[in-house]
């Protein structure tokens, strides 16, 4: 769903069912307790604050599209 703010800013929706989990431990980005582990690195992290991270933190366009289109699932394409 599209508003005014999600324009602004490609959204990232990763991409995490085949993420592990541990116990809880502190999460790298925001300090707070989590499950989640980061499939690329393994480390405690939430997936959404790994999501508002590279939606905040990389300040290049490009490098941006790139995670985006790296680790956002796709929609189904229709059979032609
Ligand atoms: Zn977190």
């Amino acid at each position: 769903m599209l508003n005014a703010t999600s324009a602004a800013l490609p959204r990232v929706v990763l991409d995490w069912r085949h993420a592990r989990t541990g116990p809880l431990a502190p999460c790298v980005l925001c300090g707070r307790l989590a499950f989640c582990r980061s499939p690329v690195k393994g480390e405690p992290c939430h997936k959404r604050c790994a999501e508002a991270w590279i939606t905040t933190a990389t300040i290049d366009p490009a490098t941006r599209a790139h995670l985006i289109d790296r680790h956002t699932p796709k929609p189904k394409k229709a059979a032609a």
